[in-house]
């Protein structure tokens, strides 16, 4: 599993782009989730929550980050913002089980910007013995 650290403006600038996206969450525009994720390619993707009456139809920001990436055929992701609900680190964790990547996530704690590796936070993840 690959894991390695990115640069602080990589961090700041995922977590820039993620505040901007804020204005796309549905129904309402600033209402809701948003998440980053950077690409090995370097690009920057952005999702935004899209919320169902039903709330299980609902989309998190970082399930729709993760398919913005994959609709412009970049499936190596290195890093998302955080933190995650725990639907979204099974999705961050499943990726990085395809791809061989040990996705960071990114969180900002009082200021402080902490990069952790996904599989530290999964600590008994499903699949353990991944068949993907
Ligand atoms: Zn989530």
């Amino acid at each position: 599993m690959i894991q390695s650290k990115i640069i602080q403006e990589q961090c700041e600038e995922l977590f820039a782009q993620a505040a901007a996206t804020l204005t796309n969450t549905f129904p309402k525009s600033g209402e809701g989730y948003t998440a980053a994720v950077l690409t090995k390619k370097g690009h920057i993707y952005t999702g935004a929550s899209y919320c169902s009456d039903t709330y299980t139809l609902t989309m998190h920001g970082e399930a729709v980050a993760l398919a913005h990436a994959n609709l412009h055929g970049e499936r190596e992701i290195v890093a998302i913002t955080g933190p995650n609900c725990h639907i979204c680190k099974q999705l961050i964790y499943e990726n990085s089980l395809r791809s061989g990547i040990d996705i960071l996530v990114i969180i900002k704690e009082k200021d402080k910007i902490k990069q952790i590796p996904i599989s530290k936070l999964m600590p008994y993840p499903w699949p353990d013995k991944p068949n993907l």
